[in-house]
């Protein structure tokens, strides 16, 4: 299944549309070239490319492999789509040298009965935002760490409307994970701030009008998304803050 979002731009893997342990897969494309957000696990990685071929006439060229954060459902899959089309893989700094390192613990393998073959990053991002020139168009990386130490959005322009790709705007957080509370609300506070017309979130799916943006970022923000997520967050003093925790919760 792949699922046309605007002109050009569509989901092509996630639960639904490929593996269920997959992260939302985005592809844009500007012109004759294109950019792929995220590569879900690799589980279904011909479902995946299948989908991609289905979007992309001949001629299109898949230029980047944009990874928005070090977790296992959204990158494990990258170095196959590396393989296949001859893209450069993008991903932040802070969370490249996972990666490279095949990290289980911190990428969320581990959590997904996965071990991360280790895989080298083309492009290291550093510094809070960076503009990357696809095809006629332009997709900007903003640095929005919290959920990993090295998690990014994109944003780009399609008709007038921003798009963000905010990836896991709802988190979790977690000490495996080495993630950090003041910065993810202060990242979430920065997307506000965007004030995007389009959020895709990685395991949300499509989330719009703008009113509708603004309310999920700030449920998340809020002390009700708080009490959600931490949960989960282990921190020092989590003793001294845990109620009950709740067995069922799910990371991604
Ligand atoms: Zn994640
Ligand atoms: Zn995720």
């Amino acid at each position: 299944m792949i699922s046309k979002i605007r002109n050009n731009l569509w989901q092509v893997g996630g639960q639904g549309f490929t593996d269920m342990s997959d992260a939302g897969v985005f592809l844009v494309r500007f012109g004759d070239k294109a950019a792929l957000i995220d590569s879900g696990s690799g589980r279904q990685i011909d479902r995946l490319k299948s989908n991609i071929n289905r979007c992309l006439e001949p001629g299109v060229k898949l230029e980047y492999l944009l990874l928005t954060h070090c977790h296992y459902d959204h990158v494990a899959g990258a170095s196959a789509i590396r393989d296949e089309y001859g893209c450069l893989i993008v991903a932040h700094a802070l969370d490249a040298v996972y990666l490279e390192t095949g990290q289980d613990r911190v990428t969320g393998a581990q959590w997904h009965c996965g071990s991360l073959t280790p895989f080298n990053i083309d492009i290291k991002l550093t510094g809070p935002q960076s503009d990357i020139v696809v095809g006629n168009g332009i997709i900007t990386a903003i640095h929005s760490p919290g959920h990993s130490p090295g998690s990014l959005v994109f944003t780009t322009r399609i008709d007038n409307e921003l798009i963000l790709f905010g990836q896991d705007v709802h988190g979790p957080l977690h000490s495996d994970l080495l993630s950090d509370e003041k910065q993810y609300l202060e990242s979430l506070a920065r997307l506000l701030e965007l004030d995007a017309d389009v959020l895709l979130e990685s395991h949300f799916g499509v989330i719009e009008p703008k009113e509708e943006v603004r309310a999920f970022i700030e449920y998340w923000k809020s002390p009700i998304g708080v009490s959600h997520y931490a949960v989960l967050y282990a921190p020092d003093d989590w003793d001294d803050r845990r109620k009950k925790p709740d067995k069922d919760e799910t990371p991604d």
